[in-house]
């Protein structure tokens, strides 16, 4: 059986970089989830459809054609043929993602294409409920967290050529996204009964990579 390695946790727990490590230091392929959620509500926002109408939501949630490509060197994400690697990460699609993701006609959808690639051999799943839902066989599930303040000082970071993106306002947005993706009807994030919790607050980004390469060992 191909190694699947589920990683979930809040936005800013550090998954994208962990995951990325993880899948180069046992040459697996890697798959950022958000990513496709946050190429749909891109798509959803050109489309002039309001993210707020579930409805609206749900009757375009087949039309665009998203493909993640999957090399963690490189990982790519495209909508309709179009490179979106860059939109995806602007804080207006950030701060529409969680009411895209909540509309399950959506998430029927990216599910389905997640389940595909991971079909495909072995790979380090990032996300919200790749333990729970997307691939609940994972050998390897990891929930991953970090205090509020360290998440919203790295999603700070992240976003530092944003001039409105200040510590207090991420922390704010993000807060709003979490509870929103916590508290949702379809999939909400929580922990996995058989997933390993490293909390990333003190812990160096190599700390962390060797925590779930040691797991993956097991
Ligand atoms: O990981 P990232 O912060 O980029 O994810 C963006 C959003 O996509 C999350 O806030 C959540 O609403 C949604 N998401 C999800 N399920 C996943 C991955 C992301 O609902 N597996």
């Amino acid at each position: 059986m191909p190694l699947v390695i589920a990683m979930d946790g809040p936005s800013g727990s550090g998954k994208s970089s962990a995951s990325k490590g993880v899948a180069r230091a046992l040459g697996l392929r890697y798959l950022d989830t958000g990513a496709m959620y946050r190429a749909m509500t891109w798509w959803m926002l050109r489309a002039g459809v309001r993210v707020e109408d579930a409805g609206a939501v749900a009757a375009r949630a087949l039309e665009p054609v998203i493909v993640s490509g999957t090399d963690p060197d490189g990982p790519t994400i495209a909508v309709d043929g179009e490179d979106v690697s860059g939109p995806i990460r602007t804080r207006e699609v950030t701060n529409a993602v969680s009411a895209v993701s909540a509309v399950p006609a959506v998430r029927t959808r990216l599910v389905d294409l997640q389940r595909e690639i991971i079909g495909a051999g072995g790979i380090v799943v990032e996300g919200r409920d790749i333990g729970t839902v997307v691939a609940p066989d994972a050998a390897v599930k990891v929930f991953l967290t970090a205090s509020e303040e360290a998440r919203a000082e790295r999603r700070a970071k992240e976003l530092a050529a944003d001039p409105g993106a200040s510590v207090r306002t991420t922390q704010a947005e993000q807060a709003r996204r979490d509870r929103i993706d916590s508290t949702r009807k379809a999939s909400p994030l929580t922990k996995a009964a058989d997933a390993h919790e490293i909390d990333s607050t003190e812990l160096g980004l190599d700390e962390v990579i060797e925590a779930v390469v040691r797991l993956a060992k097991e």
